[in-house]
């Protein structure tokens, strides 16, 4: 597996490309703006664009998502559909966020707790972890021990759930089931900020190993 990061809009989103290096197939996860940069790369890696997955219906994580879908011709896969108010509120988005207009779209496929996404050689578990918003996934590839949290957990800190049917209990709960029982050497690439691993936030992140009560 390949992946290529690329900070996208003013809040420095990580968009990412996965690339299937036997396939040469590839995913975009998060296209949350600056279209033409995602475009440039694409075409600098001459790789087979296959699908958008999206891990929640934030703006700064799927406003580029319509453009490349009609672009390449591929699918929008995700989120979960309990994220389809902030889909239906991207207009809203745009002024909340300080972001360029947009139109609302939807996803072609909204995705379940425990399905699984192929890519080439490369299989995505998706596992449904609500909190920061309600229909937020992450993206597990077990064989290269690697996890796509969105805002789920970042280095050292957790996703807000100050935002409209956040919710700081379910929060914690997901990150519990869903990341902390993972081995110590998968390493976490969140929405913004560096990669981590689930080790060294188990044993350094303030919101989960208790010094925060
Ligand atoms: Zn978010
Ligand atoms: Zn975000």
């Amino acid at each position: 597996m390949n992946i290529i990061t690329i900070p996208v809009t003013a809040f420095a989103q990580n968009c990412r490309i996965i690339i299937c290096q036997q396939s040469n197939q590839a995913a975009i996860i998060d296209p949350g703006g600056d279209v033409n940069k995602l475009v440039e790369q694409i075409t600098q890696l001459k790789v087979t664009l296959i699908a958008v997955y999206l891990t929640h219906g934030h703006l700064d994580h799927v406003a580029a998502a319509k453009a490349l879908s009609e672009l390449y011709m591929i699918d929008i896969i995700g989120p979960h559909q309990d994220d389809q108010f902030w889909f239906d509120a991207l207009p809203l988005q745009a002024q909340m966020f300080g972001l360029e207009t947009i139109s609302p779209f939807y996803p072609t496929r909204w995705l379940q707790h425990n399905d699984s996404l192929e890519l080439g050689g490369l299989c995505f578990e998706v596992k449904h972890c609500p909190g920061h918003t309600p229909g937020h996934v992450i993206f597990y590839e077990r064989n290269t021990a690697k996890l796509i949290v969105g805002d789920v957990i970042f280095q050292g800190s957790i996703g807000r759930t100050d935002f409209p049917q956040g919710n700081s209990v379910q929060l914690l709960a997901s990150i519990q089931s869903h990341i902390l029982i993972l081995d110590d050497s998968v390493e976490i690439l969140p929405g913004h900020g560096s990669n981590t691993t689930v080790g060294i936030e188990r044993k350094t992140n303030p919101f989960i190993s208790g010094q925060f009560g």
